[in-house]
Formats: C-alpha cells, structure tokens, sequence
C-alpha cells in the first residue's frame, strides 16, 4: 500500500497500473491504460466514460471475469493474481457481485430459483433473514414462482440484482444495469443500488454513461482512451453533464456527444 492512496477509508478494491491491450500488431487495443483508482468501501461508485474507453473492461478485470496485461488488481488485500483457479472461483463466487446489462438469468429457473442459485451450486443455504430482507427490499415478493420469460426487464434486472446481493459479497459490480430499461424501470433499480449501499452497507460500482444513474451515486470516475481522467464527488446530474462536456469535444467537431450516448 502506499502512501498517495487515501488512507482515511477503507479500501474494497484497488487497481495499480491496470493495463489490458487485446489483440497484436495492427490489431491491438489498449483497452487500459495503467489505471489507478480506488474503490472504497461502503460507497455508490459510478464509472463513465465514451464508448470504447476501457469502463467494461475496467469492472471486468476488476471482478476477475477477465485477467490484465499488467498491472495489479486488489480485492482488499487480496492480490488478484496471486490466486489459483479454484480460489479465483470462490472469490467470484463469495466475495463479488455481477449485475449485467442483458440480466443473464437462466431461463428454465424462476425468480427465486435464480436468486439462490449461486449460493445452490457452492452448496450453502441462504441465511432466511437475508433473503427476506433482499426480495422486500427488490419488491419482487409477489414474482418469486416467475420464470425469466414471465417477467418485465425490469423485474428480470431485480432478480439480477437480488441474485447478486444473496452471498453478502464485498463488491457489487454492474456494467451499464439500465442500458435496457425505461426510466421507470431504471429509476427502480437505482434507488435499490442505492440502497443496497445506504442501508446494507454494500459496495457497488455501476458502469453508466446516463448523468441521471450517475446521480444516485457518491463518485463518479471518468475514463477516456483506457485512462482515469477525472473524478467528481457528490455528482448531481447537470454537474455530471458539465465535466462530460469539459472532457468531450462539442458538437461542430465531429465527435460530440453522441458518442457518449451509444452502448
Ligand atoms: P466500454 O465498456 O467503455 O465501451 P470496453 O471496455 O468494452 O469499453 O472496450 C475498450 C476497448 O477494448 C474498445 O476499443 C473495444 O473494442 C476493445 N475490446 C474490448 N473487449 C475486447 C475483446 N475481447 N477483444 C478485442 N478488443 C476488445
Ligand atoms: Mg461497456
């Protein structure tokens, strides 16, 4: 650990110099550039940027569903890559979250069946107390029975979400949750990020390119070109849109902001 990193919190993950570059000669992409930041505990981070600039690949290599070129990521004091396969699996397991755009529920499972699943295959039983409070705090008390195909986009992304709450895990990632949604739908599945964070004390880190999800959160980390390029705190979304517009050439350039609006 050293001493430039804020010390005054704590730190759920940290990454040092994360590097990832897909791809060789004229092919090859820097996806990350060697990015530094830190994700503190108990905080709503979200993570923005233009299309392309690293934000997937970020949470990616951050929840250990894709390895670095170089460069160290932490998971509290864990060392990502120091990990073996079947501890890298647990960790996924126990330890992270993943909420994705496209709700990756298995079809065949309700709702419930779904949420429990992950704690099914590592062979434990949900703590009772747990789950009820997830389903109330989800709302989707009356959609348990539901298969995937039964329920809204929305009430598919709280299963997601609950799903990812049910092993109390240390981070909660979520690349770009209401890339699909109506504002309604969206506006649902923030509050509960939310307040997974306030009232949980959960983790979350949100991958969003809309000023309004960015809003709920505390922090905002802007990437551009796989770099960290700025930061903003307490966001409100018009400040949000204001360091996007700073960041981003304007219209009558070519590449306005348009760019920001496409997935
Ligand atoms: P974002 O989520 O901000 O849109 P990504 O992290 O998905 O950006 O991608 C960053 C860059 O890396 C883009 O140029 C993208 O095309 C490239 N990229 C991402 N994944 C792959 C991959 N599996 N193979 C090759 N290039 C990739
Ligand atoms: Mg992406």
């Amino acid at each position: 650990m050293t001493s430039h990193h804020d010390s005054t919190r704590s730190i759920a993950a940290r990454t040092v110099g994360l590097t990832k570059v897909y791809g060789r000669g004229d092919a090859e992409v820097r996806a990350l550039d060697g990015v530094n930041v830190d994700i503190f505990a108990g905080e709503f981070t979200a993570v923005m940027g233009p299309s392309g600039s690293g934000k997937s690949t970020l949470v990616h290599c951050m929840a250990a569903l894709d390895t670095p070129t170089s460069g160290t990521v932490y998971l509290g004091d864990t060392e990502l890559a120091h990990l073996k396969d079947k501890a890298l699996t647990e960790l996924r397991r126990d330890r992270i979250g993943f909420v994705f755009q496209a709700y990756n529920l298995v079809p065949t499972l309700t709702a419930e069946e779904n949420i429990l699943l992950p704690l099914a295959i590592a062979g434990r039983k949900p703590d009772p107390d747990w789950y009820a409070t997830v389903i109330d705090a989800v709302g989707l008390g009356d959609r348990l029975r539901h298969r995937p195909n039964e329920m809204s986009g929305g009430q598919q992304q709280r299963v997601a979400c609950a799903r990812a709450l049910m092993s109390r895990p240390s981070i909660v990632f979520a690349d770009e949750p209401t890339g699909n949604l109506d504002s309604t739908a969206s506006a649902e599945i923030l509050a509960f990020l939310k307040r997974s964070v306030r009232d949980f004390g959960q983790t979350v880190v949100m991958v969003t390119h809309d000023p309004v999800a960015a809003s709920y959160t505390d922090r905002v980390i802007f990437l551009a070109d796989g770099k960290v390029v700025d930061e903003l705190r307490a966001p409100t979304s018009d400040r949000v849109l204001a360091r996007m517009g700073a960041l981003h050439p304007g219209p009558g350039t070519g590449v306005g902001h348009a760019a920001l609006h496409t997935a």
